[in-house]
């Protein structure tokens, strides 16, 4: 029997209320107890199975957190109501005042600003490193390090670190290891590689829709257990869980998941080799040219690719700002931030996704003014769409 992610994910069939071959949707935001004692108990955690409040728990976003579990390799998950809510819930679940983190410097920009900005007023303080060079984590490693925290393929510039050298670090500071795996669903386990935490952004190729904004935790029973805890879990506390109607909607997305993984990845491998031929250089962990093609490749699920991020450097911040408009005008696909809808999304990262990033570090990060990172659709025909391409590659001088 296959163990890649998506076969477990299509395993996953949780006891269904009726015949309906979508999961009910549990709308209560309350339940009722039939004895008080019952009740009390379940502020105690001492009510298995029992529904007590949708902040706490409900069944519709724990049938697709269940769902999320099974595709990352975890004991338990939670659903969050955006990938921002399962990061911040997860770090500030690990680190208090006076904890540290290490975070790789090459991140999405809200997490940037998350560490760089908020965090720091709570007591929580963060060292940004390189995290593609292990010793620079392991020297940055203190007494107070709570948490180290990388993405699997970091946004936008697309290195991969080494996720099981990371881990041996993280084990030996006695600290957590959390990877953002929102770029590679399915593709990479993180988990497997020796993550402690897995989180992600769902409103990206995991929903795959670009209508709802949301996010999910994926660790042991204990820590997930800990977030919804009544007296100190951040994800009670500060409460930013899914609405049940949300999840449903996510969960009825995840069945097709690997099929458009795979589309993702195999338009994207085409575009890079198109580009990659006619003399530019765009960044795809597929392409041998790759810094970290051969470990990234060495961790990925057979058969499903690697993945719908490239970026392409157009020269400069106007440069690839007109490019980008050239592109939403041949119908390429839309100047719009996010990742992972059916049609292409790209944008200029330094000016947008990763603004909040100081410009010294954007320049020490390789994330120049023009790089446009692409998430590449599920065209159903690619060469057309290699042609548009190109024609606004040489509209705009680059051809
Ligand atoms: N992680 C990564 C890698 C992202 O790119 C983003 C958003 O762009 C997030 C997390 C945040 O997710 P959300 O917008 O769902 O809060």
């Amino acid at each position: 029997m296959s163990d890649n992610p998506f076969a477990r994910l299509e395993r996953y069939r949780p006891e269904s209320a009726d015949d309906g071959v979508n999961p009910p949707i549990s709308d209560s935001a309350t339940f009722a107890f039939p004895k008080a004692s019952l009740l009390k108990g379940a502020f105690q955690d001492d009510a298995p199975g029992c529904y007590l409040y949708s902040r706490a728990g409900n069944a519709t976003t724990q049938l697709l957190a269940g769902a999320l579990a099974a595709l990352e390799g975890t004991e338990a998950a939670l659903a969050t109501a955006s990938g921002m809510g399962a990061i911040a819930t997860t770090l500030m679940q690990l680190a208090g005042a006076g904890g540290e983190i290490i975070a790789s410097r090459t991140i999405y920009g809200g997490t940037w600003a998350l560490l760089a900005n908020l965090l720091p007023r709570f007591g929580i303080e963060t060292v940004f490193v390189d995290t593609n060079d292990t010793e620079a984590v392991r020297a940055a490693v203190t007494d107070a390090t709570a948490a180290i925290y990388c993405e699997t393929l970091s946004n936008p510039v697309l290195r991969a670190p080494d996720i099981p050298a990371l881990a041996r670090v993280a084990d030996a500071a006695d600290a957590a290891l959390v990877v953002d795996n929102t770029f590679a669903p399915g593709l990479v386990e993180p988990r497997r590689l020796g993550a402690d935490i897995v989180v992600h952004s769902l409103t990206k190729f995991i929903n795959g829709a670009s209508d709802g904004v949301a996010g999910a935790v994926c660790a042991g029973e204990a820590f997930i257990a800990s977030l919804s805890d009544v007296n100190d879990g951040t994800a009670m506390l500060l409460g930013p869980v899914l609405d049940p109607l949300r999840a449903q909607s996510v969960y009825k997305n995840l069945g097709t998941l690997g099929v458009r993984m795979q589309r993702h990845g195999a338009n994207a491998r085409f575009l890079a080799d198109r580009l990659e031929e006619a003399g530019l250089a765009p960044v795809y962990p597929g392409l041998a040219s790759h810094p970290d093609h051969e470990r990234f490749t060495g961790w990925l699920t057979p058969g499903y690719g690697h993945g719908g991020m490239l970026t392409l450097d157009a020269g400069s911040e106007e440069a690839a700002g007109d490019l980008a408009e050239r592109m939403q005008a041949a119908g390429v696909g839309f100047l719009a931030v996010s990742l992972g809808y059916h049609r292409t999304l790209f944008s200029p990262s330094g000016s947008s996704t990763s603004s909040e990033i100081p410009a010294d570090v954007q320049a020490a990060s390789g994330l120049t003014p023009g790089l446009i990172r692409f998430s590449v659709g599920l065209d159903a025909d690619i060469q057309a769409t290699w042609e548009r391409l190109a024609g606004c590659l040489a509209g705009a001088g680059l051809l």
